[in-house]
């Protein structure tokens, strides 16, 4: 399906990690917008799936590596690049600080935003291996803020799914339907977006001057659950209630403590927001940061409501796309269906 590009906007974007998970939603929003997108790929994932398909709807690949500061330099320069997106995984937190020295070097940057696409790092306290991942995150930050790099990072909490405790790809798996796992009682609310919705403020956010320096955090009401009522959201979509299985506080930990990348990671992650309420437990008031819903108050949210209609006819259709670990069957390129 071909983009539907809602205006042209000038201004170079390079998405790094178009191929990935947060990446592709990102530089598909980046087409819909009608920017000259470019994606950065490794030569190993050029020939992906999801890559071809960005291809085949306009953006133009550059095969590179962050790793490699020169090359990268010399890609930001030639292809007049004005702002870059980076969405490479947790486990290559550093390798966008050569990313960053390129950046710095070539002057004519607008914006960076490094992959955050989570969590606000600087307040959240997880417990190891997810802790790490936040400090190394930490001082990516204070690297580009410390260079002068013009920057916006992106906050926005889950994405719309179900939240396995064990998987960071969740909206590629659909919810469960034998039994559900509640992280202890179940009431720590928290904000689910969808990837759609993740790439489309991001793409909004990337060059409005408002952002320059500042986190943007998404919080929008209309998706603001605890696991009981996702659970309930789930189970009126199926007709059924299902069995409620109690994952306490102590278990998330132990999986934590196993120290088994990525599993860890994500458990520390789930204990952070399900029993310390990490996405909420603090107010939007710093000098530097503002909520995507003030800065677009005319824009509305795909609800969850909506996501999980879809994952519901996901289901019926007999099919996961893009499962954990896998190919994509399918990659699907289109505007988003609107609240
Ligand atoms: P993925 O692992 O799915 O994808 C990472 C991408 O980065 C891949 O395309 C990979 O390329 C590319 N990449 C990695 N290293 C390099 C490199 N040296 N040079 C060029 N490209 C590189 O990442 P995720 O989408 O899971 O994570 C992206 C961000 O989103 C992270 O900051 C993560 O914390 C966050 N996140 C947020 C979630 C949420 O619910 N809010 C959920 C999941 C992630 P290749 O294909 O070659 O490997």
């Amino acid at each position: 399906t071909a983009p539907v590009a809602d205006k042209v906007c000038s201004g170079r974007v390079l998405v790094v990690g178009g191929a990935g998970f947060i990446g592709h939603f990102v530089a598909v929003a980046s087409l819909l917008a009608g920017r000259p997108t470019y994606v950065l790929a490794r030569s190993a994932s050029v020939t992906k799936a999801k890559v071809k398909a960005l291809q085949d709807n306009g953006a133009i690949i550059v095969q590179g590596d962050i790793n490699d500061k020169e090359c990268m330099e010399k890609t930001l320069k030639e292809l007049r690049i004005e702002t870059v997106i980076s969405a490479v995984g947790g486990e290559a937190v550093m390798d966008k600080i050569p990313l960053v020295q390129a950046i710095k070097a070539t002057s004519s940057i607008k914006r960076f935003m490094p992959s955050e696409f989570g969590h606000d790092v600087d307040r959240a306290e997880p417990v190891e291996p997810g802790k790490n991942m936040y400090i190394q995150k930490r001082k990516v930050r204070r690297l580009i803020e410390d260079s002068g790099v013009p920057y916006t990072y992106i906050l926005c909490n889950s994405i719309a799914s179900w939240p396995y405790c064990d998987n960071n790809h969740h909206s590629e798996v659909l919810p469960p339907t034998d039994k559900v796992h509640i992280y202890g009682d179940g009431s720590v609310k928290a904000y689910f977006v969808a990837g759609s919705d993740i790439g489309k403020f991001t793409i909004k956010a990337l060059d409005d001057p408002r952002t320059l320096n500042k986190s943007v955090h998404f919080r929008p009401q209309s998706n603001y659950f605890c696991l009981n009522e996702l659970a309930s959201l789930w189970e009126s979509k199926i007709g059924r209630v299902l069995p409620r299985v109690t994952v306490s506080e102590e278990h998330l930990l132990a999986l934590a403590a196993e120290n088994r990348i990525p599993e860890s990671v994500v458990a520390s992650f789930t204990h952070d927001i399900f029993i310390k309420g990490c996405q909420i437990n603090f107010r939007i008031e710093g000098p530097d940061e503002m909520e995507v819903g003030d800065l677009y108050p005319e824009e509305r949210f795909i609800t969850l409501n909506q996501c999980f209609d879809e994952f519901y006819a996901r289901l019926l259709k007999g099919k996961q796309v893009g499962v954990e670990g896998g190919e994509a069957d399918e990659v699907i390129i289109a505007a988003p269906v609107e609240a």
